[in-house]
């Protein structure tokens, strides 16, 4: 029997054809329910090691995480700027010249000792690795990412590399492995973003069991303490600015307006 489907229906059709090829998941989250984790990116600078020596700057960081929380928000993640380091790599003069046979052994001693914490993700861009990315262990840690990153382009797939290599490997220490589905964010060397609901729940379990992630009023709250210790408050007020509209990004979008700046805490 013929059945009137009409344009509405087309456009669900369309829709749901779209969802089944990209793998994307209808859940959206509210603002109250998001988590807000702590993320510290290092520009690894190496005047000793060309080859570990990191080209960005500041402003690309910045934009780098906006695309990082452009992807995860899809999960109701979104991770807050704790503080940019750029700062001189630890282990110089052991990473210069291994080419092959440089190993993890060695990405986990170029961290600089004075910004280690356990309490805080913890993004390394370096020059040149064997890998775009790597998480070490599945460890919030220990997150590697090269600045000369190349990916192969999917439809629908983000506009440059480094977000994605960093969102992916943010992937992995949120418990996720890989998935071979090009439009996935979980595949190997593609552009692609998306998360089925799956994936999205496996990532949220250890999101929300951090002893460090937050609730959005909790965030607020903590913000307002921080301000009081002088302490840097950009950082978390720009991520909350960022959540489904409503009270929490108003009142974190106002308090922007008087926010302490500074680097590092
Ligand atoms: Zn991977």
């Amino acid at each position: 029997m013929a059945r009137r489907v009409g344009w509405w229906g087309c456009l669900m059709l369309a829709a749901a054809l779209v969802a089944a090829r990209t793998g994307s998941a209808a859940a959206v989250f509210a603002a109250d329910e998001f988590r807000l984790l702590p993320l510290r990116l290092h520009l690894l600078r190496a005047e000793q090691a060309p080859d570990l020596n990191c080209r960005l700057q500041e402003s690309d960081a910045r934009r780098i995480l906006g695309k990082i929380n452009g992807i995860w928000k899809q999960s109701g993640i979104v991770f807050y700027l704790e503080s940019l380091r750029i700062e001189p790599a630890a282990g110089q003069d052991l990473y210069q010249g291994l080419g092959a046979n440089r190993s993890e052994a060695h990405l986990r001693l170029v961290r600089p000792r004075g910004s280690l914490s356990r309490e805080v993700f913890h993004l390394y861009y370096v020059g040149q690795m064997g890998p775009n990315g790597i998480c070490l262990n599945g460890s919030h840690e220990l997150l590697f990412v090269k600045d000369t990153a190349r990916l192969n382009p999917v439809e629908g797939g983000i506009d440059e590399p480094l977000p994605r290599v960093s969102a992916h490997e943010i992937g992995h220490a949120l418990g996720l492995p890989h998935r071979q589905d090009r439009f996935n964010l979980m595949a190997s060397g593609t552009t692609g973003t998306s998360l089925n609901e799956a994936e999205i729940e496996v990532a949220r379990k250890p999101a929300i069991g951090f002893p460090f992630s937050l609730q959005p009023t909790d965030a607020l709250a903590l913000g307002a303490r921080w301000a009081d210790e002088g302490k840097p408050t950009q950082g978390l007020y720009e991520a909350l600015a960022g959540l489904p509209g409503g009270e929490i990004a108003r009142e974190a979008k106002k308090r922007l307006g008087v926010a302490t700046t500074g680097e590092g805490r």
